[in-house]
């Protein structure tokens, strides 16, 4: 691997008290091409624009995907990766289903590594504050015929930032006619089209004053999916409920990780489908007692209230609501202050 750091850092002109998601980037980035059917040798460079051919495929076909994952800072300074397997392992499922080929994992985990090593400074230690690394690969190749590229580039790039949404309640509506995923489509995958094509509806659920959608299935909209930026979970009565993934809803890693904390608190998990007339009758009846989302950048996010065919529900959350015990025991792990007894955290 070749690692080409700066003569001179940026850092000092990052106002770390005033961040705003994902415009900082750190000193440098990994990059490797794939060509003539293999991956080159990977590079650590300096952060700078890129050439790119015009007719690159990815600009026209959108074969393209990428990753989310965070590095924190302990109380000793030390930095920890968070399941950096898991982002690897999804970064190739995700690859597969775009006709992608594989990059190799340890390739990968050790690049990841020497440029979070590199860039430690980055990281920021208190409450809230990470480094958030995107990994993103896509279709390089000069040429716009419609199949498969030939050529990709994979790259590592990071942003410093502190808490992802500070604003105030969060209010959903839930999707009566747009899609995000169809069955059978690329909804597993982190593909950059399915997000795309979450901007147009998204917006007019903003105009309406919601701040997210939550996707439905697209056969029927009877079925709730996940958030598409967050998995999506449902305190009811005293079950915890979300739902099970599919080819239409992402395997979130925060997911998982929450699902593992909340049985650890006794809490019972049901990971199965649950119908949008079962939510708003548990609405209705006051047995729904929380809905949260789940994600990378935002951890754990409590969500106040959804909408549905203009009919607006309350979800009224206590101050010591699941979902913060929850973000505090994941965040315990994430930032080293507790035992880490998943092993999930791997050091830098
Ligand atoms: C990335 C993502 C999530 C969250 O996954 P994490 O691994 O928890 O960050 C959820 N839904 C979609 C569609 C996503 O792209």
């Amino acid at each position: 691997m070749v690692i080409r750091p700066v003569k001179k850092s940026r850092i000092e002109y990052v106002d770390f008290d005033n961040l705003s998601f994902g415009t900082n980037f750190s000193d440098h980035m990994f990059i490797c091409n794939y060509a003539d059917g293999a991956w080159g040798e990977p590079e650590i460079i300096p952060y700078a624009p890129i050439q790119l051919d015009p007719s690159a495929s990815a600009l026209h076909y959108g074969q393209a995907i990428f990753e989310g994952m965070k590095a924190y800072k302990d109380d000793n300074g030390e930095v920890w990766l968070f399941r950096p397997d898991q982002n690897i392992k999804r970064l190739n499922k995700s690859a597969d289903r775009l006709a992608i080929p594989q990059f190799p994992e340890d390739l990968f985990l050790d690049g990841l590594r020497k440029l979070i090593d590199l860039d430690r400074n980055w990281v920021q230690s208190g409450a809230g504050n990470s480094l958030y690394i995107r990994p993103f690969v896509f279709a390089s190749e000069p040429c716009v015929q419609a199949s498969p590229a030939k050529e990709y580039r994979i790259m590592i790039i990071c942003t410093p930032v502190s808490s992802y949404y500070n604003s105030g309640e969060v209010r959903v509506k839930i999707a009566d006619h747009f899609s995000r995923a169809p069955q059978g489509g690329t909804g597993y995958a982190k593909a950059a089209g399915n997000y795309a094509g979450q901007f147009y509806p998204t917006q007019l659920a903003i105009d309406e004053g919601y701040q997210q959608v939550i996707w439905t299935d697209a056969a029927t909209h009877q079925y709730i999916e996940e958030a598409g930026t967050m998995n999506l979970f449902f305190y009811i009565g005293d079950k915890l409920i979300t739902a099970p993934i599919s080819d239409s809803i992402l395997d979130g890693v925060t997911r998982k990780s929450v699902i593992d904390l909340a049985k650890n608190r006794g809490i019972e998990v049901e990971t199965r489908q649950l119908t949008v007339n079962e939510l708003i009758e548990a609405a209705n009846n006051k047995s729904l007692r929380e809905i949260f989302g789940s994600g990378t950048a935002v951890v754990v996010l409590p969500i106040h209230g959804f909408g549905y065919k203009g009919k607006d529900y309350n979800v009224e959350q206590s101050a010591d609501s699941l979902a913060l015990e929850l973000k505090a025991d994941l965040t315990s792990i994430q930032y080293n202050r507790t035992d880490d007894s998943y092993g999930w955290c791997v050091k830098v």
